[in-house]
Order: structure tokens, then C-alpha cells, then sequence
């Protein structure tokens, strides 16, 4: 069967905030575009972000009050100019995304109005009720559609196509067909989203399978920073459904079975608003020393009851209706339960500030950018302020979208043929015919459990070499798979295989780079190294993989700045 060949200048694959940003700038400038998502635009994770995005615009707010915050929250491991570039342009983009039709919930006087958030000197997230990044990602994605960006929804992009230094192009397949397509472009951008789906307890849509990266890391490319992965401190208990900080930030307080405010221990200036690896640990430390409540005594007490049925109303009740559907609890009447959930990826796809990846540490590869959760700019460093993610899908989205439309005049089409899809094909032919006695959801389930356990928010040398261990006795087994459906129409078992693939690829990044780093640094906690050692960790990891699946280490220079190093407390 041939294989269709499409021609665009440019590919974004991903169609959350990164990418329909960056989709939309393209094709504004008359460049031609098309995004390619496995799901439907407004289905992407960016759609489910509840508590605010990021901007210092208040009177008693400032952009270096952010600046520092950031870097502070980020352990001192995000790049300077980085966080700089973002804090600057942030005021702007919310009045950008106003203009174009956002609704962001207002003060009694007509001002947007800003909440609280962890880590955050002054009240600095902008809202929508609890649904901001829903309301953000319409307003984005309808400007893209008017704009005329041709979506591709329900193609699932399953290789980029990489030769010599340099992207040409994505081979992606219809979902409801399987049909095979080479999308041939002089650039292409992946704004994938995260990956937490590969924890058993996180926040994440289903969907959050880290693609774009194993996609990226099986041509030998680097991943950034992988062994930081943000716990969020309010999950629901027993599923890890997130509860917004926003329910902090309007004046939720934590409280443990005899009843203490207990992050009064831990963070004694900024209680529950401590930054999120702080507060995380905080309740997980308080369930594992028999504090914990509950029927498997395995969370803490969130308890918003004090602020009243019409604030409750006003600005939580996404979060309330959360609480009830998957806890049967009212938190207009009673404290609910929660504790740490996998809830986001610092780390990802290397890039400078203009979106472009990286070879290496000195090099790029022409024509291919990055931008969103898939990427690492790096503006979180070690651990990511709430409400700044948002603002980096949707600022450096457009940004990278802008570079694009640059660069492209200077990039040469490479053509494509056919033999570009051979990879992807030959991935498909394979899990299609193998007939093995694995099934992915059992090895899904034991991946997750083993990541849960033994890669979480408290981590030792011994139970990150247990999850190296399990991750490639799980890739041994991966090879002896089973899928019972053959057929062509929307054969989602057949892309949950491909996925749980690539699950196990940045799997193994994440604790390969997490058995190095001897040290606890934000997110990564080493109980065996229970200190930050900036002699020989501020530095970022750069993990490459080999032909034989094995992950090699190099480490790059952090960017510092004005903000000097300092010891972190809250
Ligand atoms: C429950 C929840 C609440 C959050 N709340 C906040 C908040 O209040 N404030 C904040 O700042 N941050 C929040 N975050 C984080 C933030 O929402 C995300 O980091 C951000 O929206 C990511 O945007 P993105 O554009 O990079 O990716 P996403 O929005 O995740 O989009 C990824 C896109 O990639 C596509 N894709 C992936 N793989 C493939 C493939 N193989 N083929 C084709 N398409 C593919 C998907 O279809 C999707 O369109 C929250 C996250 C969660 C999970």
C-alpha cells in the first residue's frame, strides 16, 4: 500500500496551548500549517488546568518579585534568562489572551482578579472561576480554527523524521483507520504534554503517555532534567484526581489525624502555601509516621468548610463537584481527602529560549522545536511554581511559533519517500503480529505501581535501582505481547501498546537520571542524600539512549542570574 506524502512548511504536533499558540502565529504569518493530535484540541490535557495562570501585574506585585519566586521554587536549577524572558512577557500575554476573548474572573472594581498560590510572594494567578485552563485553551484554539490552521485530530504521531542533525517531518496514522501518513515540512514543533501516566497515583489525562519524547529520545536525541517529576500535594485519595491549589490558595489549611494544622512543622511562614515538593513531603511524612486518615489511613484532611457555601460556589465548584463524584464528600459541609498525586514533568525535550531542540549541549537540530510540558526551557528547574505552567505553554508557545515563522525562510524541504515511515511501520507490523502471552494493561499496571513506590516523592539509591530493574524486565517482557484486536478501526489497544512503549522509555530516563543525581534537589527527594550539593548537582542532566536502549549521562550548565543561591525555606 503507498503511503501518502503531505507537504506543509511547517508541523506543531499537539494541539494543547503550546501548539495551538504556536499553530496559530504560523499561520498568521502565511505560513502554511497543520497540527497533528491524537485527540481533539479541546480534549488535551491544557483543557483541565483549574487554578490560574501566572502574572505580576498588582500594585504590590512585581515582575523580579516573580522572577525570584520562580527561581527560588525551581531550587536555583531553572535558567535564568529563561525565567526572566517569561516573567517580563507575562503581564502581556494575559492581555493577549483577554483580547482575543478570554474570560478571566474579575475584583468588584472590573480588574482581573489574582489568588494566591504556593511558593508566591504576592496574589499573582489569574482565574476562571476553576476552570482557566479550559477557558484559555477555547479561546486559543477557536482563534488557531479562525485563522485557518488545519487540524489533523484523532492522528497519533508515531516517529518524527530525523536524519543527519536535521527534522523533516512526522509520520503519524488516522486513529480511526490506522492508515499511515508522511507529513513532509522544513520544521516541525512538539507540544506533546506531559507524561505522569506513568505513575499509578497521578492528575493526568489519560492521554498523558510522554510520547514526544520517547518518540525524540529512540533517535539517540537527549532528554533534559527527567528525574524531576512534580507530586502535587492534593490529589483525591485513593485515585489522585487533582484538587487545584486554588483550594489552598482561597485558604484551605491541611490537617492530620489528632487534628493538627501540621504544616505549621514544616513550613512555619508559608503553611499549606509552602511550594509543592515542600507541602507533598510535608503529608506524605505525615501519613508514613501514622498520622494519616481516612479508611486506609493513607491521606490528610483538606478542610475549605470555614470559607462558606458562596465563596465555595463562586470560585471552587469544579473542585467541589470533583470531590463529591469520586469521594461522595461536600466540602461546603466537611474536610475530603487527599494526598500526593505524579501531577507534572519538569523536565523534557532540551530548548533554548527560542523553542530550538538541542543536539547536544553546543548544538541544535535544524528545523525541530519544542514548547509546553513536552519541553525543557528550563523555567521550573527542580520544582515548578503552580499556575507557571500554563503561562509557559501558552507564552513560549506563541514565542516558538513566532521563531518558526523566522527561521523558515532558511531551512531547506528535504523531501521524504516512503522508507521515512519504514520505523513506524515496522513498530505496527510488529505488535500486530506478535503473538506473545503479555498484555499491556498487566504490564501497565505493574510499571506504574513499581514508579508509585519506588520513583516518587521519596526516593533512595536501592529503590530507584529496583524501578531500573523492573523497567527493563518489563521492556524483556514487552517484546513477548499479545493484542487481541487485529482489526484496523480505532484499534485503541493497538495504541495503548504503542504508548505503554513509550512509557517505558522515558521511564527508564527518568530513573537513571534520578539514580545520579546524589543529592535532593525540589522535586527529587534522596532520603540517602538528604541536601542539595551545589558543588557537584546545579547542573542540568542531559540523558541520551543507545541503540541498545541503555541511557547514557551528560550534564549542562544552569544559567544563573541576579537571583543568587540560596538556602530554601518557606
Ligand atoms: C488536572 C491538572 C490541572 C492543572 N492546573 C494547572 C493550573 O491551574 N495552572 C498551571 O499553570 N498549570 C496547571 N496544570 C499543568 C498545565 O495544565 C499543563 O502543563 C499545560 O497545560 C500543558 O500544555 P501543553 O500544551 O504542553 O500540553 P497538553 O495540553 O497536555 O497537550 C498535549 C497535546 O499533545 C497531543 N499529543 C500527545 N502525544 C501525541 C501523539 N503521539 N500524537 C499526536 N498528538 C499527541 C495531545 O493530543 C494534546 O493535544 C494542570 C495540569 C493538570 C493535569
Amino acid at each position: 500500500m503507498s503511503i501518502p506524502i503531505y507537504t506543509y512548511d511547517a508541523i506543531v504536533v499537539g494541539a494543547g496551548l503550546a501548539g495551538c499558540a504556536a499553530a496559530r502565529e504560523l499561520q498568521n504569518a502565511g505560513k502554511k500549517v497543520a497540527v497533528i493530535t491524537k485527540l481533539h484540541p479541546l480534549r488535551s490535557h491544557s483543557g483541565a488546568a483549574q487554578g490560574g495562570i501566572n502574572a505580576a501585574f498588582s500594585d504590590e506585585d512585581s515582575v523580579e518579585l516573580h522572577e525570584f519566586d520562580t527561581v527560588k521554587g525551581s531550587d536555583y536549577l531553572a535558567d535564568q534568562d529563561a525565567v526572566e524572558f517569561m516573567c517580563q512577557k507575562a503581564p502581556e500575554t494575559i492581555r493577549w489572551a483577554e483580547r482575543m476573548g478570554a474570560a478571566f474572573s474579575r475584583t468588584p472594581d472590573g480588574k482581573i482578579a489574582q489568588r494566591p498560590f504556593g511558593g508566591q510572594s504576592s496574589p499573582r494567578a489569574c482565574y476562571a472561576k476553576d476552570r482557566t485552563g479550559l477557558t484559555l485553551l477555547q479561546t486559543v484554539y477557536e482563534q488557531a480554527d479562525r485563522a485557518g490552521v488545519k487540524f489533523w485530530d484523532e492522528w497519533y504521531a508515531a516517529d518524527i523524521i530525523y536524519k543527519d542533525g536535521k527534522v523533516s517531518g512526522v509520520v503519524a496514522f488516522n486513529i480511526r483507520d490506522m492508515q499511515m501518513a508522511i507529513f513532509n515540512a522544513k520544521s516541525v514543533m512538539f507540544a506533546t504534554g506531559g507524561y505522569a501516566r506513568a505513575y499509578k497515583i497521578n492528575s493526568n489525562a489519560h492521554a498523558n503517555t510522554g510520547d514526544g519524547l520517547s518518540i525524540v529520545a529512540r533517535h539517540g536525541l537527549p532528554l533534559e532534567d527527567m528525574e524531576f517529576v512534580q507530586f502535587h500535594p492534593s490529589g483525591l485519595s485513593g485515585n489522585g484526581v487533582l484538587i487545584s491549589e486554588a483550594a489552598r490558595g482561597e485558604g484551605g489549611r491541611l490537617f492530620n489525624s489528632k487534628g493538627e494544622r501540621f504544616m505549621e512543622k514544616y513550613a512555619p511562614n508559608a503553611l499549606e502555601l509552602a511550594s509543592r515538593d515542600v507541602v507533598a513531603r510535608a503529608i506524605l511524612n505525615e501519613i508514613r509516621e501514622g498520622r494519616g486518615v481516612g479508611p486506609r489511613k493513607d491521606a490528610v484532611f483538606l478542610d475549605v468548610t470555614h470559607l462558606g457555601k458562596d465563596l465555595i460556589m463562586e470560585r471552587l465548584p469544579e473542585l467541589r463537584e470533583l470531590a463529591i463524584t469520586f469521594l461522595g464528600l461536600d466540602m461546603i459541609k466537611e474536610p475530603i481527602l487527599i494526598s500526593a498525586t505524579a501531577h507534572y514533568s519538569m523536565g523534557g525535550i532540551p530548548v533554548d529560549i527560542d523553542g530550538h531542540a538541542r543536539l547536544n549541549n553546543e548544538e541544535f537540530i535544524e528545523g525541530f522545536y519544542a514548547a509546553g510540558e513536552c519541553s525543557c526551557v528550563s523555567v521550573h528547574g527542580a520544582n515548578r511554581l503552580g499556575a507557571n505552567s500554563v503561562l509557559e505553554a501558552i507564552l513560549f508557545g506563541r514565542f516558538v511559533g513566532k521563531t518558526m515563522v523566522t527561521d523558515i525562510d532558511n531551512i531547506e524541504l528535504r523531501p521524504a519517500n516512503e522508507k521515512d515511515a519504514q520505523r513506524a511501520l515496522d513498530e505496527v507490523a510488529f505488535l500486530l503480529d506478535n503473538n506473545g502471552d503479555e498484555k499491556v494493561p498487566t504490564l501497565r499496571e505493574e510499571l506504574q505501581q513499581c514508579m508509585t513506590t519506588n520513583a516518587g516523592a521519596f526516593r533512595t539509591q536501592e529503590t530507584l535501582q529496583i524501578a531500573v530493574d523492573k523497567v527493563k524486565e518489563l521492556r524483556e517482557r514487552f517484546k513477548n505481547i499479545r493484542i487481541q484486536d487485529k482489526s484496523t478501526v480505532f484499534n485503541t489497544e493497538l495504541q495503548e501498546a504503542i504508548e505503554f512503549g513509550h512509557m517505558l522509555d522515558y521511564s527508564l530516563f527518568i530513573v537513571e537520571s534520578g539514580i545520579a543525581r546524589k543529592e535532593s534537589r525540589g522535586a527529587h527527594y534522596r532520603e540517602d542524600y538528604q541536601t542539595r550539593d551545589d558543588e557537584n548537582f546545579l547542573k542540568h542532566t542531559m540523558a541520551y539512549m543507545d541503540e541498545n536502549g541503555n541511557i547514557k549521562l551528560d550534564y549542562m550548565d544552569v544559567i544563573l542570574g541576579k537571583h543568587k543561591l540560596q538556602e530554601r525555606n518557606y
